[in-house]
Formats: C-alpha cells, structure tokens, sequence
C-alpha cells in the first residue's frame, strides 16, 4: 500500500493487462489469452518503469463456450468491471491507461469503454499483439497459420510458457464454410460451428523459435507505445472543447 501510494504520487500511468480463459484447442492452455497478455504487460512495464495491474483473466467468451473450461463473461459486464477498475485508478490520479488485451472477442467493449471514460478526462489505450506486428507476421506464418489457437498463437505459447503446451496434442484443422455464409454477411456463429477440435487451421507447426521473435518485435512495440503515451500531454489527449 505504502508502495502504491508512493507510485501515484509521481506517476499517472498504468499497464493493465485483460485476457480470456478459453478453449485453444487440445493442445494450448485454456488461458492462452490472459497468460500472454500478462507476460507482455509485465515485461513492457519492467523496460518504462511504469506498473503493471493484475490481470483480468476472464473476458468475453460466448462463441467458445460449448469446449470445457471456457468461462465468459458478458459484453455489458465485462465493459462495467474494466471501466470500474480505471475509475478506481483515476481516483488516485491515474490518467492514462494502457490495456494490453490478449483477446480479440473483447475488443469491441474496451474500445467503447475508452471512448467513454475520455470524457472523464481518463485516456485509455488498447494494445493487441498481433496487429502491433502485422508486418512481421505474414513473413513468420501462413495464412492458414495465423487464426485462433493456430501455429501463430501457439508459438508464442511456446516460446513464453512450454510447460504449459502439449505438442503431442497439436491439431491441424480446415474450418468448414457455414452454408448460409457469403462475403459481405455477418453471421451469430459460434467456433463450434466451424471447428470441431477448436483449432481454425494450422497449428502443428508451431515452434518456440518463432514465437521468441514475435515476442522480441511485440514488446519493442509496446514499450514504444508506453513511453510516447508516458511523454504526451494530457491536453493533448483530453477531448476537444466543442467548437
Ligand atoms: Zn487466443
């Protein structure tokens, strides 16, 4: 506590990593979505002298939840707990924030709450590794390779916490087109819907080696993002006055 006041005092920066826990196939822990974006919050936080919160480990899962183990929590909840825990920060003078959000199906929320809390005065940034590098990537991975809990997920898995990946359960599995599907149409489908094993692709070909590199180019990436928002202004980032 003493710490935390300490750091408020002088600081008005925060990382706070958000995740799932969800299915990622036989062979990929369940919480493949909160382990990463932990271990990349905590890394950027080390190399900017910024802290690190907790993670929120558990996020919006509904299309996964027919695999054991996958726990969600609704959109509306879940955008209400992240936000309650900003505005508690900014109770003690944290004004900006830097989500490092390992789960894309929670990205919507988050986008809305930052949205909102600028109007508070609180600036809010939402990191994703895989965008961050996306010109990396497609030089490391296949297409096919590059979906959930495929070879590029998997190697990240890999590279940060082995023990936790049974390669001996590794699964390669084409997704099925829904019948009703065609370009341009959005459609309620849930994973099961498209893949039996819960893998979209390929993911035997992942390997540790690939996954340091992607690490290696996403923290670059992040401590980068954390030291330009630790410099700007909070005027700059506060919304405009109306005209
Ligand atoms: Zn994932």
């Amino acid at each position: 506590m003493a710490e935390a006041k300490e750091y408020f005092a002088k600081s008005n920066i925060v990382i706070l990593p958000v995740g799932s826990n969800e299915q990622h196939g036989p062979a990929n822990p369940l919480g493949t979505d909160h382990l990463i974006a932990k271990a990349l919050a905590e890394e950027a936080a080390k190399r900017t002298d910024v802290i690190c919160l907790p993670v929120v480990p558990f996020g919006v899962s509904s299309h996964h939840r027919q695999f054991w183990g996958t726990i969600s929590i609704s959109p509306v909840t879940f955008k209400k707990y992240v936000k309650e825990i900003c505005l508690s920060l900014n109770y003690f003078g944290i004004e900006k924030i830097v989500i490092v959000n390992g789960h894309g199906g929670n990205l919507a929320e988050l986008a809305e709450m930052a949205r909102e809390l600028r109007e508070d005065g609180i600036f809010v940034s939402v990191f994703q590794w895989w965008p961050a590098v996306s010109r990396l990537l497609p030089k490391l991975f296949e297409p096919e390779e590059r979906r959930h809990a495929g070879a590029e997920e998997t190697s990240v898995n890999l590279a940060l916490h082995p023990r936790f990946v049974n390669m001996s359960k590794a699964f390669d599995e084409e997704p099925r087109k829904h019948s009703v599907m065609q370009e341009g149409i959005t459609l309620p489908l849930d994973t099961l819907d498209e893949t039996g094993s819960g893998v979209f692709g390929k993911q035997t070909s992942a390997s540790a080696e690939k996954g340091k590199k992607v690490l290696e180019a996403v923290v670059n990436e992040l401590v980068r993002h954390v030291n330009l928002l630790k410099k700007a202004r909070m005027e700059d980032l506060v919304e405009k006055p109306k005209i």
